[in-house]
């Protein structure tokens, strides 16, 4: 890499931080999904070990940490992201239950049979729906679930503009009996899937993004690269109001087998 690639790369990575730091979530959902695809998994106790990779700024972490017993660790490649997600633990008198810590979901660092359950809500696209399945599993112990959230294509077939634009972005973007398929493959029991509701991405996603855009674009005034990430940002919000029928997120929830 160029130096002048290189701090490019860095400047962008620290505005995308920035972007993503000042929203409650970073993907999305809503408290009443998280709650929902947690009434799928039967084995959790005051003992159990939950881990969420990809946690973000741990929004669904904290949801997840109301309604189920035993410790989780949220994990993130960003630390400024795991700095608010320990923050927010602490605000909610959760710190003795919840910890985050900084590493990358493809190189995780626990032992094998660690976990009771993985949770994972739009994230496991960055190391690939299959990929992840497969090789977390070895953290799960005999029996021990795996919960993620995914973007699928709801049909068969669909318009070329957003064909073309989610296989530009997500390769591995598939139909839901496609991606029960790879959970089988992996080694787990496909034990639910649901469609995530219109409002996980109206309400609690782009909604919240249109004020901290303009506050964003003010703050950065004639940054070519902050425009460029908003302008992408809207660019994938508008695409979504037009296709909706065509493709969403979905829970997944496997148990290993
Ligand atoms: N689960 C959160 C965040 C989803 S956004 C929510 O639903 O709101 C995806 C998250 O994956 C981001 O926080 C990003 O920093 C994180 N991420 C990206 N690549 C990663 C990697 N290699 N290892 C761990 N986390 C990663």
């Amino acid at each position: 890499m160029t130096e002048e690639s290189k701090s490019i790369h860095e400047f962008d990575y620290e505005l995308i931080c920035e972007y993503y730091a000042g929203l409650q979530r970073q993907g999305p959902g809503s408290p009443e999904v998280t709650v929902r695809a947690l009434s799928f998994i039967d084995n959790l106790t005051g003992g159990s070990r939950i881990a969420d990779i990809g946690c973000g700024t741990g929004g669904q972490t904290m949801v997840l940490a109301e309604h189920a017993p035993g410790r989780i660790t949220g994990i993130d490649l960003f630390p400024e992201f795991i700095d608010l997600f320990n923050e927010n633990a602490g605000r909610l008198n959760l710190r003795d239950r919840v910890k985050g810590i900084v590493a990358s979901m493809d190189d995780l660092p626990f032992p094998p049979g660690e976990f009771d359950l993985i949770w994972s809500e739009g994230a496991i696209y960055n190391i690939g729906f299959a990929r992840g399945l497969r090789e977390w599993r070895k953290f799960l112990k005999p029996g021990g679930y795996i919960a993620a959230s995914e973007a699928s294509w709801f049909t068969p077939t669909r318009p070329a503009e957003i064909d073309e634009f989610w296989k530009d972005a997500y390769p591995e973007m598939d139909t839901v009996s496609n991606k029960v398929a790879r959970m089988e493959e992996t080694g787990y029991i496909p034990v639910a899937t649901f469609i995530l509701p219109e409002n996980c991405w109206t309400e609690h996603f782009y909604d919240p993004q249109v004020a901290a855009q303009e506050k964003f674009l003010k703050k950065h005034t004639g940054n070519q690269a902050a425009e460029e990430l908003i302008a992408n940002q809207r660019h994938e919000a508008e695409l979504y109001y037009r296709y909706k029928e065509y493709y969403g997120y979905v829970f997944y929830i496997g148990k290993k087998i």
